[in-house]
């Protein structure tokens, strides 16, 4: 199991990387007054919570417990899409008690979910077998695990599909931050070169 630290330093440094460089820059140039601050705090509220958000049972079982079981409350599992519907209610609710606005609102929570991904993303490379679709499949997925069949072992079109759906799981947390962060003031433009 990555650590915290690992899970929240992805999620901030790769996955949103054009909110930094969008930052940075806008930094550089002295644009940034209270108001941006208050909006980036929330933003980086939202990620750094949704980032370790399917670790929450870990905080009491350390306290309760002693332990540090971390993918469980009862017998729900927190690594799955109830948990992600959830993270993404919560956002989103934040999001509108902080804008007044739905779009905005659920910029927020889809911001949310992306990192919310990024958790499950990076257990399922390190440990394989989430119960991503709990409670509609209640059996364990891993999606990473088919990176490592062999290529002459399988059938050329099962080797194809397989690095297709992992490299699609990751454009699709990627994207949707890109997708949430532009709504949210931070976007590329393609500028024609001279
Ligand atoms: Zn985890």
């Amino acid at each position: 199991m990555p650590y915290p630290a690992f899970h929240l330093s992805f999620f901030i440094f790769c996955v949103s990387l054009v909110g930094i460089f969008a930052i940075a820059g806008s930094g550089f140039r002295r644009e940034m007054t209270l108001k941006d601050a208050k909006h980036l705090g929330l933003l980086f509220f939202v990620g750094s919570v949704g980032s370790v958000f399917p670790d929450v049972p870990a905080v009491w079982n350390y306290f309760l417990n002693g332990t540090l079981q971390h993918t469980r409350i009862g017998s729900v599992p927190t690594h799955s899409l109830l948990f992600g519907i959830v993270a993404f209610i919560l956002a989103f609710l934040l999001g509108y008690i902080f804008y007044r606005n739905v779009s905005k609102a659920s910029s927020i929570g889809i911001f949310a979910e992306a990192a919310f991904l990024s958790h499950l993303l990076l257990d399922d490379i390190a440990d394989g077998g989430l119960t991503y679709l709990y409670p509609v499949y209640n059996e364990p997925l891993s999606i990473f695990s088919v990176m490592n069949v062999k290529l002459s072992g399988v059938d050329f079109f099962y080797y194809n599909f397989a690095c297709f759906v992992s490299v699609f799981f990751i454009f699709c947390v990627m994207f949707m931050a890109l997708l949430a962060l532009k709504d949210l003031g931070f976007g590329f433009r393609y500028e024609p070169v001279e």
